[in-house]
């Protein structure tokens, strides 16, 4: 029976890692962790291990390495840390139901006092050692962070229901993790359901260049159901799986850096953020500055309302002691003491006013300047889609994009759902736009005609693609010789 990598590591007890390694060594091809392995190719894997697990026993200690002056290796690797999820998906899918249950079921044993709250993250024990579950569900949180610059997350999973497939909000999550660069675990929910159809799923998925596992790709799916919580665990061990390929890090001495991930006016207790660590560790009377606004821990809690003293990489925490609330997505930095934490944050308020005073100054002197300044270039689209939300979720990133440039203009003129037709083209050759489709592709006579009058028409099926297109599309227009 043919058994896959991360099987055979699991049952040897190995890093996954260490396994590809040995393949590696034995001249043995692999598309993935997943791939599987003829089973003579496993039985000398098991060999070679067993054969150095042996010599490492029966192997005398080797005299040089007691008295040799330890070797100049660079510095050791920062401890490893917990992967942080979040977790996305279209609407009624079960985001929710899937965050709940984990978090019902796995969060450490509430002490005395402990009652579950809300603090946007929360962070749970598996075999496999912790995760850390960011629990505002959806691509809006996920994005937003992201737009500050800051990244919080590891591993998307994308929860798709199985009596219902991929839906444009599906399409979004994944375009999103993909943009973000984030591996993807697909949970296919529930599955309790008499009309689920997990295998429609993955062929659906195969659409969106997500080849499953058991169809011959790398994409990992887990058969779930958030009500009766089958296949939970599996989808946990995937996690942690997919985090130890990804090798995470971090040190935990030195002073906090993090992100923040929640801010609430707490009409009582006052201002209440919660900051995910990243780096170091967070301790009650550290000083933080987020933005332009800074705090003196006065007490940190965790997701069962425990007060905590300090939190390490990977950990959220819930911090009293912001004078004002910070923005969500902002990155934290600890400062020695009060004093350097005020003139931090002094600085950054001079230098956006600064910033905003030589805006407005500007404003009046010219024409230009009254009238808005006319950019260099136009760039002109047309777009077409198989939803509104993909059109919604295209139309989003293309704004993004055009106002990271300042010398190019991006127009939707039009955007709509369905196949291009005969009148885009009308529009197309009087502004001198590129007609681009997303899921949907032209008749074959629009095609032709578009050929003739030489106006660019393409579809795509995956929305990062069209997006790298419009990137090229600008990068063309500021750099001609590009
Ligand atoms: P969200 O919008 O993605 O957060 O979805 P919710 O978690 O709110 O779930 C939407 C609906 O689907 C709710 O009525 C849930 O009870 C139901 N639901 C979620 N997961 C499952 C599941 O695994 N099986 C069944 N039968 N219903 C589920």
């Amino acid at each position: 029976e043919k058994v896959r990598i991360y099987q055979l590591a699991k049952e040897l007890g190995i890093d996954t890692k260490d396994l590809l390694a040995h393949l590696d060594s034995l001249g043995v091809e692999y598309k993935s962790h997943s791939s599987t392995l003829e089973e003579d190719v496993a039985e000398t894997i098991r060999q070679l291990v067993s054969e150095e697990r042996g010599e490492v026993a029966a192997a005398p200690q080797p005299q040089a390495a007691a008295t040799a002056p330890a070797p100049a290796e660079a510095q050791p690797a920062a401890p490893h840390r917990a992967p942080v999820v979040t977790v996305m998906g279209h609407v009624d899918h079960g985001k929710t139901s899937l965050l709940d249950f984990i978090r019902k079921t796995r969060v450490a044993d509430k002490e005395a006092g402990g009652i579950t709250q809300h603090i946007g993250a929360y962070r749970v024990e598996t075999p496999n050692g912790p995760i850390t579950f960011l629990d505002t569900p959806g691509h809006e949180a996920f994005t937003t962070i992201r737009q500050r610059g800051a990244s919080a997350t590891d591993i998307a999973v994308i929860v798709i229901a199985a009596d219902d497939s991929i839906m444009p909000q599906t399409r979004e999550a994944i375009a999103h993790a993909r943009a973000a660069g984030v591996p993807i675990i697909i949970a296919i929910n529930k599955t309790d359901l008499p009309q689920a159809n997990v295998d429609k799923v993955k062929q659906d998925l195969m659409r969106l260049e997500l080849v499953p596992e058991d169809y011959g790709g790398d994409t990992i799916t887990v058969p779930i159901s958030a009500k009766t919580g089958a296949g939970v665990d599996q989808l946990l061990e995937m996690i942690s799986l997919v985090a130890e390929l990804e090798d995470l890090r971090a040190p935990v001495d030195g002073p906090a850096e993090g992100v923040i991930i929640e801010s609430v006016l707490d009409k009582r207790a006052g201002v209440l953020a919660t900051v995910l660590v990243q780096k170091g560790t967070l301790r009650v009377a550290d000083y933080l500055v987020s933005g332009e606004v800074w705090a003196k821990v006065r007490r940190m809690t965790d997701e069962n309302g425990q007060t905590v003293a300090e939190a390490g990489p990977s950990v959220p925490v819930q911090i009293l002691g912001f004078s004002e609330q910070p923005v969500a997505g902002d990155k934290i930095v600890s400062a020695p003491d009060e004093a350097t934490a005020k003139a931090i944050v002094a600085e950054r308020r001079a230098a956006r006013e600064e910033a905003e005073r030589e805006g407005i100054g500007k404003k009046g002197v010219t024409l230009a300047d009254l009238f808005g300044k006319p950019k260099a270039v136009k760039i002109n689209l047309i777009l077409r889609a198989d939803t509104q939300g993909s059109l919604e979720a295209i139309k989003g990133v293309i704004a993004r994009e055009a106002e990271q440039v300042e010398e190019v203009d991006v127009e939707v003129m039009l955007d709509a759902v369905g196949a291009p037709t005969e009148s885009d083209l009308l529009l197309a050759s009087t502004a001198g736009a590129t007609v681009m489709s997303f899921g949907v592709t032209a008749p074959g006579s629009v095609k032709k005609a578009a050929e003739r009058q030489g106006i660019t028409l393409k579809s795509y099926r995956i929305i990062y693609d069209l997006i790298e297109d419009v990137q090229r599309l600008i990068k063309g227009q500021i750099e001609p010789e590009f």
